[in-house]
């Protein structure tokens, strides 16, 4: 493993681009207009959970970096809780934050721009605003779908599936489509899928059921929430889902386990699983997840890994061929839990990573930490929660749980209340204020 001392890093930096020359680049814009500022320059791109916070931890731990945040939204939305905004239970307002508010309190510039093109050799990245140099290159992108995955390869109607029965896994306004079919539902199947892999957020596609099924009774609407699972039980909190379905919302959940989905046909409104086929009214249809398609086009995913994700060292996060690029987030390939509190945890590791590199040094590896509160009752609020450590077991070379993690299935308003706080000190962490006070 190499290690960067100041002088050993800016010699290594100039080999690397001398070695560029005979290369074309694929930039081609001019240099993005950003202030003028000192230091080693780290570029995170990705202002989810992740990026942000590495960034605001690296300028905790050396406040002379000059970082840069690149972000493509104008706004933060926070998909934690986003399921009791579908619920009825928050205004969106507790879900959206300011990215300006994060960058002054973490003392790092945010950059609203989209990134399009890398060159490793030039170390320099192309966004829709021109490119920017980098020193130490951190990128946490997230996921996106895979519609291949159940079936559905054609442009058109991966698009209009997306459009009409989106996952909302991914941005507000697929939550706002799901939001409004909510609205309009008069009656029958609304259909929910948890997908196969490591996807985002274990436990949301079964707390999403509980809410949804708790907005109907709430209502009086004589709907059904259909939960199509790959699984013979859920993936998380197993207990706690299956109780939360049967003792609370009866017939108004039915959990298809151990089923496929083999196709959709948004236009008629079927899904088409390895049993029959189901006609629905309404639907969140949840397809595999990815790492975003710009780890894959810069040539930084495992060859063979089915969700494109990041070929890194799993200890330190860099790129196995380069130690100037980090990638982390939902886009790793490690089994951990997908969630906002895995990044944000990992995100503290990787910031001590890179600042005790710069300095020479390396730091130990510690385990992420996932803490994930599902809000299975609405009326009063209850919450289960599952909490998990991992570790490397060396005899199998794989990841496993650590001993300490729990799944907490009995649901109470304690849990309920928990969450809020979770969520509020996390806020207040990255933006600020603190919502739910
Ligand atoms: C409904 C729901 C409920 C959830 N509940 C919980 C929970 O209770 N607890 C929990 O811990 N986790 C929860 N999660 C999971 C959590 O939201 C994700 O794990 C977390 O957001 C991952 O963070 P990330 O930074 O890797 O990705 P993201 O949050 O997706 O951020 C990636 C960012 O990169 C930006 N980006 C991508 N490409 C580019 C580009 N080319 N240029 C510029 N910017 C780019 C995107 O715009 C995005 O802002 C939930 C998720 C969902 C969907």
């Amino acid at each position: 493993m190499r290690q960067f001392s100041r002088r050993k890093f800016n010699s290594y930096v100039s080999r690397l681009t001398i070695s560029a020359l005979p290369f074309l680049s694929k930039i081609q814009s001019s240099k993005a207009s950003l202030p003028i500022r000192k230091g080693i320059k780290v570029v995170v791109v990705g202002g989810g959970w992740s990026g942000l916070s590495i960034a605001k931890y690296l300028m905790r731990e050396n406040a002379e970096l000059n970082v840069t945040l690149i972000e493509r939204r104008k706004t933060f939305f926070s998909l934690p809780l986003s399921n009791l905004w579908l619920g009825g239970l928050l205004p969106v307002s507790k879900l959206n934050y300011r990215f300006e508010d994060a960058a002054k309190l973490g003392k790092y510039l945010y950059f609203n721009a989209e990134v399009t093109e890398l060159d490793r050799a030039k170390q320099r990245i192309e966004t829709d605003k021109g490119w920017i140099d980098y020193d130490i290159l951190v990128l946490a992108p997230g996921v996106e779908y895979d519609y291949a995955s159940i079936g559905v390869n054609d442009a058109k109607t991966k698009a209009y599936l997306n459009e009409n029965f989106p996952a909302g896994f991914v941005s507000i306004n697929e939550q706002q489509t799901i939001l409004e079919q909510l609205e309009r539902f008069k009656s029958g199947l609304f259909v929910l899928t948890a997908p196969q892999g490591i996807y985002r957020c274990a436990a949301s596609p079964y707390e999403r059921a509980c809410l949804i099924a708790g907005f109907f009774k709430r209502k009086n609407i004589k709907g059904k929430v259909v939960l199509i699972d790959p699984r013979d039980k859920p993936a998380v909190n197993d207990e706690g889902f299956l109780s939360a379905f049967d003792e609370l919302y009866g017939d108004t959940i039915e959990y298809l386990n151990s089923t496929m989905v083999e196709g959709v046909d948004p236009h008629r409104n079927v899904i088409k699983t390895d049993f029959d086929e189901i006609k629905f009214d309404g639907g969140a249809i949840y397809p595999r997840t990815r790492a975003a398609r710009i780890i894959e086009k810069f040539g930084l995913h495992q060859a063979k890994n089915k969700q494109f994700e990041a070929d890194i060292d799993p200890f330190n996060y860099n790129f196995r061929d380069d130690n100037q690029i980090y990638i982390a987030g939902d886009c790793r390939p490690m089994p951990f839990s997908k969630s906002a509190s895995v990044a944000i945890s990992e995100g503290r590791h990787i910031a001590k990573v890179i600042t005790a590199r710069l300095q020479g040094k390396s730091v130990q590896w510690v385990t992420p930490e996932s803490i994930c509160y599902s809000m299975v009752n609405s009326i009063p609020e209850e919450a289960i929660l599952s909490k998990s450590a991992y570790e490397f077991d060396q005899n199998t070379q794989h990841w496993r749980f650590a001993k300490r993690s729990k799944s907490y299935n009995i649901r109470s308003s304690k849990l309920a209340t928990e969450t809020y706080t979770w969520a509020s000190s996390h806020f207040q962490n990255m933006f600020g204020p603190k919502p739910f006070d």
